[in-house]
């Protein structure tokens, strides 16, 4: 079996085949964070599924080109930037900084292409210009250019393609000019907004005059620009379903680049929101939280990562406080396996085994629209199982080595950070034995040490500040 994957467009369970017709290269563009404060943990589930995604497709073979914008103009944005009295890379820097911290600090993998929306005025101008050439694209009277879904239909094309809208309730030409509204009121939409006092400093210049853009054409401009006009994967949190990627789709396809007939994007894949302790995370209600806050509560970035993979992409997510030390406990046990396996294979490489059941269920259980419940069931029914080899004293250090490549094979794609285990007393002071005798010059000694440490399992690393012992 190859992936399926639940497509919203079709709303059903598809085989993933990509555009390429090597079927070897795959184009993935997740909405990235609006960087108008620090992102939260509902944001980062987002971000974690959009990694796991993308690990997977790599760890399935496929050769992954991962964008994640940066929405660093909008209006949230520009509210913000007006009450800091900061300029708007001033103000977004700062947020961008912490983003990339903690993506980091949650093991994601850096995108490959991290495109800024201001930085894509040109295609951005470029885009709108080509609704309006085809008629679907209009000015209003206050000089905001807007996206007209009448025009559209008109044109053959259908508007809801991820959700099915009530377009009958919709009274055209009736416009809507905030970035985020509900499916209630379907309307126009702006694509580029006519500068007002408010926005301050922040505008570009363009054929309609002084503005800025609207947040769904800087997804268009971006993604199209840096994967073609077809793409084969778009990834976002629900909520952005409507109206960012039904208006990602209308300016897009509206636009006509996919002069071949193809879809904009051929699969989209959207992950459920995260709750806390059952409820929509609030200031006021003090179930708010950031990465920061956990990590200054004493929690690891793996440790919520974790948590935020346990459960199906398509499945709201409860976080709670009291899951979070369940998460410790749970990779203390694959810790602990792993450092004994260490142990044992004394730093043999090998190579993960072709019949592993472990590798085995694991892509099973991803293939199947990454239902990671499974997969996580058969890494802990490997722990369980290794641990009863390792007591009764069926591996040796091959098998070891063995086990322990097969479980970095799944962790290529779980990227649970591996926690370095602390050299013990003896071996620090074995180590501080070779030290003096590499400065007495005792090289004879200085290498039996190196050795003994080997057998151990141990090895010696010269680094910028020293000599540091870890695991072979
Ligand atoms: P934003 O920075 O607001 O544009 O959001 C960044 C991403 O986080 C988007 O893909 C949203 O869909 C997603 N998101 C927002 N709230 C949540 C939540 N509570 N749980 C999961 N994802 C969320
Ligand atoms: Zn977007």
């Amino acid at each position: 079996m190859g992936l399926n994957v639940f497509n919203t467009l079709s709303r059903s369970v598809e085989p993933f085949v990509p555009l390429d017709p090597d079927g070897k290269k795959v184009g993935l563009y997740c909405c990235g964070p609006t960087v108008h404060d620090y992102a939260h943990i509902g944001n980062f589930r987002t971000f974690v599924f959009a990694d796991v995604v993308r690990r997977y497709l790599t760890f399935r073979g496929f050769d992954v080109r991962h964008v994640m914008n940066i929405t660093d103009v909008e209006d949230k944005i520009i509210r913000r930037v007006n009450e800091s009295g900061k300029s708007l890379s001033e103000y977004t820097g700062e947020f961008e900084k912490a983003f990339f911290n903690d993506l980091e600090a949650l093991g994601c993998l850096m995108p490959d292409e991290r495109p800024h929306a201001t930085k894509f005025i040109g295609p951005i101008i470029k885009l709108i210009k080509k609704l309006e050439e085809n008629g679907i694209a209009y000015r209003a009277g206050d000089g905001s250019v807007y996206f007209s879904i009448e025009k559209y239909r008109e044109a053959g094309n259908r508007y809801g393609q991820l959700l099915n809208l009530n377009l009958e309730e919709m009274r055209p030409g009736e416009r809507v000019s905030s970035d985020e509204y509900e499916k209630e009121s379907i309307a126009d939409f702006a694509l580029w907004k006519a500068r007002v006092p408010e926005d301050g400093e922040v505008f570009w210049k363009s054929p309609w005059g002084e503005g800025r853009p609207g947040w769904h054409i800087e997804c268009s401009a971006m993604s199209m620009e840096l994967l073609g006009p077809s793409f084969d994967l778009h990834l976002g949190g629900e909520d952005l379903v409507f109206p960012h990627h039904e208006d990602e789709i209308a300016q897009s396809e509206g636009a006509c680049m996919q002069c071949d007939g193809q879809k904009f994007v051929k699969y989209w894949m959207h992950g459920a929101h995260l709750l806390v302790e059952g409820k929509k995370m609030s200031k006021s209600l003090g179930n708010f939280f950031t990465l920061r806050d956990l990590l200054a509560k004493g929690s690891a970035g793996r440790e919520v990562r974790y948590l935020m993979i346990s459960a199906h992409y398509r499945e709201t997510f409860n976080f709670t406080l009291d899951n979070l030390a369940g998460a410790r406990t749970a990779l203390g046990r694959i810790d602990e396996c792993t450092a004994k396996l260490r142990e044992l294979a004394l730093g043999q490489a090998a190579a993960p085994a072709a019949d592993s059941p472990l590798v085995t269920r694991f892509t099973e259980a991803m293939d199947d629209d990454l239902n990671v419940s499974a997969a996580w069931a058969a890494a802990f029914d490997w722990v369980r199982d290794t641990n009863r080899k390792l007591a009764a004293e069926e591996l040796d250090a091959a098998a070891a080595a063995t086990e322990l490549a097969n479980w970095e094979h799944i962790n290529a794609v779980l990227g649970i950070e591996t926690i370095e285990e602390k050299a013990p007393a003896e071996i620090l002071a074995l180590a501080e034995e070779r030290q003096a005798a590499r400065k007495a010059k005792d090289f004879a000694r200085s290498d039996q040490i190196r050795d003994e440490l080997a057998a151990q399992g141990w090895v010696i690393e010269d680094t910028p500040k020293g000599p540091r012992v870890k695991r072979a």
